[in-house]
């Protein structure tokens, strides 16, 4: 496991004598079953910037849980999603392709609407799918966001079980909404969004000033009921933190972060409660649990959103802020406790479970992820020197190794004004600027973007533009499910 990457210029060498694999050219692995497959639980967040837990960096929100999870087993800080925008980036963990490989990103339509006729296609297969090939258990909790009618919910994409809201809390708006003067009571009838069991609605308005508590309980539930009948998977994608925020009774003004503090310091319950019920059952030496968010925060709503920390921009952008997140991974026993500052994705999951597990990769397909199983275990280094930055179908933005190129720029969701750009020389628009002349960032160095080195390493632009050419290339044109 390196702790930075001094050989990113024998890196762009290689590169360009065709020596390096990038994501999108993985060979079908055929799997080997594995005698005592790991339960995996993955905790997806919504909106949670890169700055919001405790563990990394926020002096208010208090995130105990979080932090033990990152203590006891790795802390991620180079981990990125698919797209800095919740449908995308959840069709990209689900798949472990990059969503335009599924028609699954728009630059008209950024995310499914409740008047969307799309969703995820049958095509696809998702992890819980995969693995039900090696005979686990599946149950997905939470936002869902990839299509809320057959064939394209939970149900229909290898989950045995469903409960939670299929959009995003803020749509079904009744009349138009003001987040931070209505009362909780009122705010969350004026959002009518259903609450779906399976496929069944079972509760509308969903009343969410309880929802935290109520996945927390119905993945405890499936945990206590699974765990003796084979492996399980679950997948918790939280509602919250995306406004409009809601905390349980208990939680009310428990932070001194404000309301969305109080909304974190309740994930971070949720987090204690599931680790806990694992090791109680005792089978936390058998569980993976990875946690991460779905994209940066939203400023837009100012206190209401989250932080991104020392990284610049936020959701709806790519600059790091848009898409890097606080990542954990936590095995007693078997992840190695470290600091990981290799690069990763939320698309790499797949392939990661499906070597823990023993499951083949479909042969088919182009996958986006690497299995990172030897940088868990500590046994061996990470593959993935790439990382595409998409806004809807363009690429903006392509890292490599420690340099990251942007050739289009956009402003983030949300006011400019009330989060300055902190590089003046860099104009921002409100729509996309192709840029003549790349930015460059060493974002290992300057994690926060401010400091535009293009002029000294042309030939790292060069090799970069290579790198998003032999990408480009390779990106079929599907049906796209976001415009339906
Ligand atoms: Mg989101």
């Amino acid at each position: 496991m390196r702790k930075n990457n001094p050989k990113s210029i024998a890196l762009i060498c290689l590169l360009l004598s065709g020596m390096v694999t990038l994501p999108g050219q993985i060979l079908a692995e055929k799997g080997k079953p594995k005698a005592d497959p790991p339960n995996i639980i993955v905790i997806f967040a919504d909106d949670l910037g890169y700055g919001d837990l405790g563990v990394f960096g926020h002096p208010s929100n208090q995130t105990p849980h979080l932090d033990r999870m990152a203590f006891e087993g790795q802390k991620w800080t180079n981990f990125y999603v698919a797209a800095p925008v919740c449908t995308p980036s959840r069709a990209g963990l689900l798949t472990g392709r990059l969503p335009i490989r599924s028609g699954m990103s728009s630059d008209k339509r950024r995310v499914l609407f409740p008047d969307s006729n799309g969703g995820l296609p049958q095509s696809e297969i998702t992890i819980a799918r995969a693995l039900k090939e090696s005979g686990y258990q599946t149950a997905a909790v939470g936002k869902w966001h990839l299509g809320h009618q057959s064939p394209y919910l939970p149900t229909d994409h290898g989950f045995d079980s469903y409960f939670g809201i299929p959009y995003s809390n803020d749509m079904d708006k009744v009349e138009k909404t003001d987040h931070f003067t209505l009362a909780e009571t009122e705010r969350y009838q004026a959002y009518n969004v259903p609450l779906l069991r399976d496929k069944e609605e079972v509760e509308r308005p969903a009343d969410q000033r309880t929802i935290t508590k109520r996945y927390t309980e119905e993945v405890v539930g499936k945990i206590q009921n699974m765990k003796d009948k084979g492996p399980f998977f679950i997948y918790l994608a939280h509602s919250l933190p995306h406004i409009p925020l809601f905390r349980s009774e208990a939680f009310k003004d428990a932070s001194i972060g404000g309301i969305y503090g109080d909304v974190i310091e309740e994930i971070d319950w949720s987090v204690g409660q599931i680790l806990e019920t694992l090791r109680q059952e005792g089978i936390a030496e058998n569980t993976l649990v990875v946690f991460t968010s779905d994209n940066g925060p939203w400023h837009t709503f100012k206190t209401h959103g989250g932080t991104a920390g020392l990284l610049r921009g936020a959701k709806g952008g790519t600059f790091e802020g848009g898409m890097r997140e606080p990542t954990i991974f936590w095995w007693p026993g078997k992840i190695k406790p470290a600091v990981v500052a290799d690069m990763g994705t939320t698309m790499d999951l797949l392939p990661t479970f499906c070597a823990l597990s023993g499951t083949s990769l479909p042969e088919d397909r182009v996958y986006d992820g690497y299995d990172i199983s030897p940088l868990l275990m500590g046994t061996g280094n990470g593959e993935r020197e790439t990382v595409f930055y998409y806004r809807g179908q363009q690429v903006y933005a392509v890292r490599l190794g420690d340099y990251k190129a942007h050739f289009i720029t956009q402003l983030e969701y949300g006011n400019p004004t009330a989060h300055p750009v902190t590089n003046p020389a860099v104009p921002l628009e409100n729509g996309p600027t192709v840029l003549e002349e790349p930015l460059l960032y060493n974002v290992n160095i300057d994690p926060g973007e401010r400091f535009n080195i293009a002029s000294d390493h042309p030939e790292v632009i060069a090799a970069i533009r290579e790198v998003l050419a032999r990408h480009k290339a390779g990106i079929v044109p599907v049906e796209n499910q976001l415009e339906k």
